[in-house]
């Protein structure tokens, strides 16, 4: 948005995100986003007048407060909305603005994914100002996000306890979880810490679960949006694979089949070999007892998970298939077989 004058007691709170931070905020969100092989695109960035110049819708959001059980007032939202040019609205990709300040201790809102009457289950909104984390008090400006630094070794005595509160990229990236339905861990029962999704001790991290509902639900976006043939998916599933760095011969080695009964066979370099059955609908690939790794404990020990990645062509997307993750390596599918 150009310029939209939100007065805050501390002061004018300035439209200061622009195209050039689109980028480094991207890497930022597909960083977080990488633990569920999830990868986002901008499709286009829209600069645009607010749609209304009352600024009373402003002053109401300015001054919103939270209940006693901590929720957020609703009633902002519409008025937050009210600015926004609903003729650039995408119907079905992911729309994301980014607001002065949208609502005090607040740093960002999504549309509920099923959400057929405000057409929003694909609108989220984060504050490029926040007062989240100073309880209140004088809006910041918020950092685009610094999760190059979550990723260095875990001696390093600048990764102790790094989470960067408040920035952008999380934001973005924690909004683009409800749309993918994952909610927020109950305070008083969650088990895992440090997790995107927020809770107690919040940081990046999606569990297991979160995991496999956010990529159900991604797929089940992407296909609704872009066209989505899983004939040229399955295709492409034969071919060599490989890890990089090559450490040890399980690393790299072939899929090759299908046999009679659609069954696929996995063949290393060390010579073991076992069948690989596919599951069309989650792009994954079973693999059972055959398997010397097999863990039934464990889906990710089960599974041979396809990584895709969008192509595009002279105005035409299509998937392909980048490489498989099992467990944690992750093996890229070598195109020329070498
Ligand atoms: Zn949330």
């Amino acid at each position: 948005m150009t310029e939209l004058n939100i007065a805050h007691p501390a002061g004018r709170l300035s439209c200061w995100f622009k195209g050039r931070h689109v980028n480094p905020l991207l890497k930022e969100i597909n960083l977080i986003w990488r633990q569920a092989d999830i990868e986002w695109f901008v499709e286009s960035v829209v600069e645009h007048e607010p749609a209304t110049t009352d600024t009373s819708a402003a002053r109401y959001v300015v001054n919103a407060k939270r209940d006693d059980h901590g929720r957020g007032d609703p009633d902002r939202i519409p008025r937050i909305y009210s600015y926004f040019n609903v003729d650039k609205h995408y119907p079905v990709i992911q729309n994301l603005y980014f607001f002065p300040f949208v609502g005090n201790t607040s740093q960002g809102f999504a549309g509920d994914p099923d959400d057929r009457v405000n057409r929003v289950s694909n609108h989220a909104a984060v504050g490029i100002w926040s007062n989240e984390y100073s309880n209140g008090g004088g809006p910041y400006r918020t950092p685009v996000g610094d999760r190059a630094r979550a990723d260095t070794p875990e001696t390093s005595p600048q990764k102790r306890n790094f989470f960067q509160k408040g920035s952008l990229g999380r934001n973005c990236a924690h909004e683009l979880c409800h749309h993918l339905r994952l909610a927020h861990p109950d305070e008083e029962k969650q088990a895992a810490f440090q997790r995107l999704m927020g809770g107690k001790r919040p940081a990046y991290s999606l569990t297991p679960n979160e995991i496999t509902t956010a990529r159900a639900e991604a797929m089940r976006r992407a296909k609704s949006c872009l066209s989505w043939d899983p004939e040229s998916i399955i295709i492409q599933i034969k071919g060599h694979y490989r890890r990089s760095p090559v450490e040890e011969d399980w690393h790299q080695g072939e899929i090759s089949g299908q046999d009679e009964s659609g069954t696929y066979l996995w063949k290393n370099k060390a010579g073991k070999s076992w069948r690989l059955s596919l599951d069309p609908e989650r792009l994954v690939l079973g693999t059972d007892t055959d398997n010397p790794d097999f863990n039934t404990n464990k889906t990710n020990g089960r599974e041979f998970r396809l990584v895709l990645k969008r192509h595009s062509k002279s105005g035409h997307s299509e998937y392909r298939v980048k490489g498989f993750r099992f467990k944690t390596d992750y093996l890229e599918r070598r195109t020329n077989g070498n």
